[in-house]
């Protein structure tokens, strides 16, 4: 059985350019979408599996990726923006008419205070760099999956040329374990 994993991914990953130099963010909204502008190429763009990102309907995983904070900036309508839980660690900027999370800034104490997380198919333009891996892949599980589809669903993602992880990558767990041991003193600073 063919699983729907995201729509970026069944249809192929979406090629990127090297002259994209970002773009704009707009929600579903038939009027008034919000619209958010990045600078800059997008980093990190994966398939995440956690009940936290918003998804496309009926897609199983989030595309998700970040750029830095100092690149986002909301140009239209943002009044329509409201952050989703304010609790979290992601401040999800989310659109109150359609429910599409728009950015997700991280602004506390962490590896990665400073960046935004966006979803890119949201982007107007074509050329972003397409996801990399899928982070959370056991957490579909909580939003209802039935566990005996995950062996049909990893191989999915292989063959997609998607990594399934059940954290982050190795690239990204290393990064937040090296920032966590600076911050203690058990590497030098
Ligand atoms: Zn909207
Ligand atoms: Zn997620």
């Amino acid at each position: 059985m063919s699983e729907k994993l995201h729509p970026a991914i069944d249809n192929g990953l979406p090629k990127e350019s090297s002259s994209f130099a970002g773009g704009t963010l707009v929600c579903a909204c038939k009027s008034r979408p919000v619209k958010v502008k990045i600078k800059g190429q997008i980093l990190h763009n994966h398939a995440c599996g956690c009940t936290k990102c918003w998804k496309p309907e009926g897609a199983l995983f989030s595309a998700v990726a970040v750029a830095p904070s100092d690149n986002v900036e909301v140009i239209e309508n943002g009044s329509k923006l409201k952050v989703v839980d304010a609790s979290a660690l992601i401040q999800r900027h989310a659109c109150t008419e359609c429910g599409v999370h728009m950015y997700g800034p991280v602004e506390r104490d962490h590896p990665f205070k400073g960046l935004s997380f966006v979803h890119p198919e949201r982007f107007e333009e074509d050329g972003w760099s397409p996801p990399g891996f899928a982070a959370f892949v056991s957490s579909i599980i909580e939003a209802g999956v039935d566990p005996t589809r995950m062996d049909g669903i990893r191989a999915q993602l292989k063959d997609a040329g998607l990594e399934p992880y059940d954290c982050l990558s190795p690239g990204l767990m290393d990064y937040i374990a090296t920032w966590t041991a600076k911050k203690s003193g058990a590497l030098p600073a």
